[in-house]
C-alpha cells in the first residue's frame, strides 16, 4: 500500500485487520513488546513535555488550522502497521478531520497517536533544536532512536503477516 491510497482507506484496512494481528502477537508472545513500544512512546512524549518541546510544537501546529510538521499531505506517509499498533494500544482513531489542512491524526490538543511515524517523532525544526541547547537534544535523539528501533521491529512482523494474508 503506497502513500497515495487515502489515509481514510488505511484506516479502514488497520482496523480490519487488527484483530488477526493482535491474535498474532498473542501466539507469538509479542504483545509484552507492544507494551514496550507504548512505554518508550510516553516516555519520549513526556521528555517533550519537561523540555516545552510539546508545547510549543502544539501551538505551531494548531495555528492556521494544522501548520508547522501537522500538515495534511504528513498523513500520507502512514502506513497500515503504524495504525494498527496504535490500535493494539487502545488508541480511538478520527473518523473525522479536525483541521481542514492539518493531518488527520491532529486533534484538539495535538497529536491523537502513541506509535508515531519516525518524521513525527525525531524532525526537530531549527527553532526547538536552539531552544533546547546540546545536551538536551542528544538525550532526546537517543530516546527517539529507542523508540523508532522497537516499532520498526513490530512494524516488520506486522507488514510480513500483512503481505501474505491479504
Ligand atoms: S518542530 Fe518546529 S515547525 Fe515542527 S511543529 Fe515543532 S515548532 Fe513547529
Ligand atoms: S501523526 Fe501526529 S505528529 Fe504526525 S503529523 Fe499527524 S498529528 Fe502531527
Amino acid at each position: 500500500m503506497t502513500g497515495t491510497v487515502p489515509i481514510e482507506e488505511k484506516i479502514s484496512v488497520a482496523c480490519e485487520i487488527a484483530p488477526r494481528i493482535y491474535q498474532l502477537f498473542k501466539r507469538d508472545a509479542l504483545l509484552e513488546r507492544v507494551e514496550n513500544v507504548k512505554e518508550m512512546a510516553l516516555k519520549s512524549k513526556a521528555m517533550m513535555d519537561e523540555l516545552g518541546v510539546a508545547r510549543l510544537c502544539t501551538q505551531c501546529a494548531l495555528a492556521g488550522d494544522g501548520a508547522g510538521c501537522c500538515s495534511k499531505k504528513i498523513e500520507d506517509w502512514y502506513e497500515v502497521p503504524t495504525i494498527v499498533l496504535n490500535l493494539l494500544l487502545g488508541v480511538s482513531l478520527p473518523t473525522g478531520r479536525h483541521h481542514k489542512d492539518g493531518c488527520i491524526f491532529l486533534g484538539e490538543n495535538g497529536c491523537t497517536l502513541i506509535v508515531r511515524y519516525h518524521f513525527c517523532v525525531n524532525y526537530l525544526c531549527k527553532k526547538i533544536e536552539r531552544s533546547l541547547g546540546q545536551e538536551a537534544l542528544s538525550l532526546m535523539k537517543a530516546q527517539y532512536g529507542s523508540e523508532l528501533f522497537a516499532v520498526w521491529e513490530l512494524e516488520k512482523v506486522i507488514w510480513r503477516y500483512f503481505n501474505m494474508n491479504l
